[in-house]
């Protein structure tokens, strides 16, 4: 089963991507988390990569296509994988079609923009293993300790408010036009985001499963 998760920046596709793995038993591919690893490790891309998140942007389509191709053909991917933030251009779901990738279902997590950008101030994530919090809906045990690893739990450079603005403006230019891409296609299935976490994943699950 191949699955996409489409939404704006802090719809929660991470949390709700990381549940479906969980269940399903595919993995959850994060574009985001791979470049904030590649940032980390202070490759020359990630490097690249870095300056374009930092200011709200996306990385251009041939790095992230690139990623992907390579990530889809590693052995734990070949029953099925979820993607997590790709594609978020027409041209990376077209490179996607190019490379014959059949995709199932694209779960969209509808949330308005006032409400996200009160939920981002409180998102924080794993600056080791990239799982994902929420100081409200989703606290660590211990406070900035990640549950799974105990790596450092802290907020995401590209989640202060100027830069959130700036990524909501790039989600309706650039990634909005999926929805309608998807649809057409007949893979849409929109699952309004709720304000409690477990309520959202059962509505994922239906739209899954349905
Ligand atoms: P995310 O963790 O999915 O919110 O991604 C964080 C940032 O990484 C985005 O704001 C983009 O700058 C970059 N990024 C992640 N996925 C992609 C993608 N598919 N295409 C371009 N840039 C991406």
């Amino acid at each position: 089963m191949n699955l996409i998760f489409l939404g704006a920046p802090g719809a929660g596709k991470g949390t709700q991507a990381e549940s479906a793995s969980n269940k399903y038993k595919i993995p959850a591919i994060s574009t985001g988390n791979m470049l904030r690893e590649a940032a980390k490790n202070g490759t020359e891309a990630g490097l690249k990569a870095k300056s374009f998140m930092d200011s709200g942007d996306l990385v251009p389509d041939e790095v992230v296509v690139g990623i992907i191709k390579e990530r889809i053909a590693l052995d734990d991917a070949k029953n099925g994988f979820i993607l997590d933030g790709f594609p978020r251009t027409v041209k990376q779901a077209q490179a996607l079609e190019d490379m014959g990738v059949n995709i199932d279902k694209v779960i969209n997590i509808h949330v308005a923009d006032e409400r996200i950008t009160a939920r981002m101030s409180g998102r924080r994530v794993c600056t080791d293993c990239g799982a994902s919090y929420h100081i409200e809906y989703k606290p660590t045990s211990s406070e900035g300790v990640c549950d799974l690893c105990k790596g450092k739990v802290a907020l995401r450079d590209d989640d202060k408010p100027e830069t959130v603005l700036s990524r909501l403006k790039t989600y309706h230019e650039k990634t909005a036009p999926l929805i309608d891409f998807y649809d057409k296609r007949g893979k849409l299935r929109t699952v309004e985001g709720q304000e409690q976490i477990e309520e959202t994943t059962r509505l994922t699950f239906e739209a899954i499963d349905a």
